[in-house]
């Protein structure tokens, strides 16, 4: 007796678009000789299939355990159907009536078949740039709209030519639908400009002459795959010299892009874990431990013992990394602090003064993905800017939520989108000061909204006043006429570490950063905040300090300096004060202290930044987090578990009592202490703080979030210290400890609110006075 045949409608969502999907059920549906199709959704993919009962099931089996390296699978329904005459299987196109889901896959390196190619001259894509296949390439940088297929890809311009045609429609090629695929003879083109936009050279030609102006010392910019980036020959000390004039980027590190891992070696160590992660499709940049006797010149990175290095993740960066053979500076093109530029022209008025030479393509870019940035933690790969190769891939949320925008903070920010179970969280921005950054996040809220289709019914910002993202919530809000919530900056700070990684209970949050805006409108900064559920209160802060120069502050450690000293020494702060500043200045600090013009901060960044000034380690930054760098470098020539004392005094809220350490710390310098004996004592005293106000707090859950965590040593002496005394300690692993991770964390505070009060009308979006 013939088998019974069965047939089944199978509805799966999950990262499942853009990832050689499709292409592999197809082959496993071929495998197990059944018949039906595979189409596209715009909230997933749907199956039908039909055969006989034993292979369907081995192959129903097959869709989950054989799954394309980059795809994920959420949720899978089967449901049964009546079978059908039919026969073979096909892939059909795709339905563009359902809603939207977050799947949109992320931008992909290239995988080691393409780069084969790359690399054989008897195939037709023998160093061609734009070389890509279903398990690589371009995909969140391209892509216009759900569901993603060619027509709805910045490749659009560009048809097939009939050997790509082929490719395409051949369910045993690699480049079975794949959508951005291209040839030599169909696809994008280089060239290289001079200044003026002239085109110099094209082609291979272009890629060999970019190369030799880079080896000869020039800058060029490049237009890479989710925007433009500045090289210059990371051996050569006069190119890099001249970049940071011409950037204005005094001391910064910038990221290196390796030719090769060899080489990648012979400047940093990287463990087996770490090379996977650079090997990966997501490709980071990665921070490591530089070596001795490398080839980067120290102006790379000023006075660091880390490098963040990456290897090329696009045929172009490997053909023209190829033709180059050295270490290259490899930044993102933009001005300081602002956005990278996206479009040629854009990139020949905003580079021009930076850049010699520009190596362009005409495929163009749908919207700026900046490299992404993480290094090895004790606990996996930690993320410090989530971009490239992670945007847009979504976080699932405990419950539905409303649809939810959140704007994010000022710096480095994020928008996030809830939808659904599910929150997106937008790639790294960058800071909003500018003119092109406020202009961006906005051409960012409207990319989400219009990707996922989503209305939103309420926005979240910050307490701030004066960001940006909160002006543009206040106008969004209005517009809309939907309602509008604050969420207070290190509660965001927690409710994002709370939802990476799925914690329900109270919990205690230490929110360690530069500043945020306060309930009480001061700027707070070193708080442990104790979170239930949609409420928080702060337990404990940082003994505050006054602040004399607000903003200027961030780039002046001796301000915060002199402001600790000012609370418990005036003679000292007088003294400090005439050796760093000039008298009319040092008079106009201390005259800001004395008639109480210096706003109180809790900040545990300015202590940082004090006690970095103190030991004389910087007195000025270049950038934010220089002075703590500084400090936690110094410390990494030093090992002892001695400490200062810190103590807890006062209650609702406790105080952490910096007074006893800053004189024990004068007391050192006194004596002579190298300032690395002084930077170990000084972490030690943090995270042993850490554990005595987790104790006084009394919970079991303990969150170390907020910028001054990025800082490793501290994060690895408090988890450890944590762990003994029997917490557990969680902190950001996917998103980043700094402010990216404010829009996530805006979205679940706004979540919980609603989710508290059993929806989410109701719910009063009181404005704080501030
Ligand atoms: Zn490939
Ligand atoms: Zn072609
Ligand atoms: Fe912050």
């Amino acid at each position: 007796m013939a088998p019974m045949t069965r047939r089944v409608a199978i509805f799966i969502q999950g990262v499942v678009q853009g990832v050689g999907f499709r292409p592999f059920v197809y082959k496993l549906a071929l495998e197990h000789r059944l018949s039906g199709w595979v189409r596209n959704a715009a909230d997933g993919v749907r199956i039908e299939a039909q055969g006989e009962p034993e292979p369907m099931a081995r192959f129903l089996e097959g869709l989950r355990s054989r799954l394309p390296a980059q795809a994920s699978i959420d949720r899978m329904d089967v449901a049964e159907l009546a079978a059908a005459t039919e026969s073979g299987f096909r892939i059909i196109s795709s339905d563009p009536s359902a809603h939207p889901r977050p799947a949109i896959p992320a931008d992909l390196a290239t995988c080691p078949e393409c780069l084969a190619e790359l690399r054989d001259p008897k195939q037709r894509r023998y160093r061609y740039p734009f070389t890509n296949c279903t398990l690589c390439g371009p995909r969140y940088s391209i892509v216009e709209g759900l569901p993603y297929d060619r027509p709805k890809t910045s490749m659009k311009g560009f048809p097939l030519c009939p050997d790509c045609a082929k490719e395409y429609g051949d369910p045993l090629d690699r480049r079975f639908h794949a959508q951005p695929i291209a040839c030599p003879r169909c696809g994008p083109r280089l060239s290289l400009l001079d200044r003026t936009g002239a085109v110099l050279a094209s082609g291979d030609e272009a890629l060999r002459h970019a190369g030799k102006a880079v080896l000869d010392g020039k800058v060029l910019a490049l237009k890479g795959l989710g925007g433009f980036q500045l090289l210059a020959d990371a051996t050569n000390t006069r190119a890099i010299v001249q970049l940071r004039e011409r950037k204005h980027r005094v001391a910064k590190p910038f990221a290196i892009l390796f030719p090769t891992l060899e080489a990648l070696l012979d400047d940093c160590h990287a463990s087996e874990a770490e090379v996977k992660a650079l090997r990966s499709a997501q490709a980071p940049i990665l921070l490591l431990e530089r070596c001795e006797g490398g080839h980067v010149v120290s102006e790379v990175a000023p006075g660091n013992p880390r490098l963040g290095a990456f290897l090329p993740y696009t045929p172009l960066h490997h053909l023209l990394a190829g033709e180059i053979r050295r270490p290259v500076v490899c930044t993102s093109g933009n001005l300081t602090d602002e956005p990278m530029c996206i479009e040629n022209e854009e990139a020949l008025s905003r580079l021009g003064a930076i850049a010699d030479l520009f190596l362009v393509h005409d495929r163009p870019i749908v919207r700026p993905v900046d490299d992404s940035v993480a290094k090895m933690g004790a606990r996996g790969l930690e993320l410090l800017r989530r971009a490239r190769g992670f945007a847009p891939l979504p976080l699932a949320l405990p419950r539905r939520a409303p649809a939810i925008l959140a704007l994010g903070g000022e710096l480095k920010n994020t928008v996030a989108l809830a939808v659904g179970d599910q929150v997106v969280v937008s790639q790294h921005l960058g800071d909003l000061e500018s003119a092109e950054g406020a202009e961006l996040l906005e051409r960012t809220v409207e990319d989400l909204l219009r990707f996922f289709e989503v209305k939103p019914e309420v926005i979240a910002c910050d307490l701030h006043p004066d960001y940006r993202s909160t002006a543009l919530g206040e106008r969004l809000s209005a517009r809309w006429k939907i309602p509008l919530e604050r969420v207070q900056h290190h509660h965001a700070h927690a409710m994002a570490c709370a939802a990476e990684h799925g914690i329900e209970e109270d919990f205690l949050a230490l929110t360690w950063d530069g500043t945020g805006c306060g309930l009480d409108g001061t700027v707070w900064g070193g708080e442990a905040l104790v979170c239930r559920g949609e409420r928080f209160e702060r337990f404990a802060h940082l003994r505050p300090f006054q602040l004399p120069g607000g903003d200027l502050a961030a780039r002046e450690p001796r301000r915060s300096a002199v402001g600790l000293l000012y609370q418990f020494d005036r003679r000292l702060a007088h003294t400090m004060a005439a050796r760093w500043f000039t008298a009319p200045q040092a008079r106009a600090l201390l005259g800001m202290l004395e008639n109480g013009l210096a706003g109180p901060t809790t900040s545990m960044g300015r202590l940082f930044d004090a006690v970095s000034a103190l030991s004389g380690l910087r007195e000025k930054a270049t950038f934010e987090g220089e002075a703590a760098m500084a400090l936690e470098f110094a410390a990494a020539r030093f090992d002892s578990a001695e400490s200062y004392p810190l103590p807890l005094t006062g209650d609702e809220p406790a105080s952490i009592d910096w007074e006893p350490m800053v004189r024990q710390i004068l007391a050192d310098l006194e004596h002579g202490i190298p300032s690395a004996r002084i930077g170990a004592r000084f972490h030690a005293s943090l995270a042993k703080a850490i554990v005595a106000i987790a104790q006084a707090a009394g919970l079991r859950t303990v969150a170390l979030c907020g910028g001054c965590f990025q800082n490793e040593r501290l994060l690895r002496q408090a988890h450890k210290e944590l762990a003994a005394a029997g917490f557990t300690a969680i902190s950001p692993i996917k998103l980043p400890p700094n402010d990216g991770a404010i829009s996530l964390g805006q979205v679940l505070a706004v979540a919980r609110r609603g989710w508290a009060a059993g929806s989410h009308e109701g719910i009063a979006a009181a404005p704080p006075s501030l």
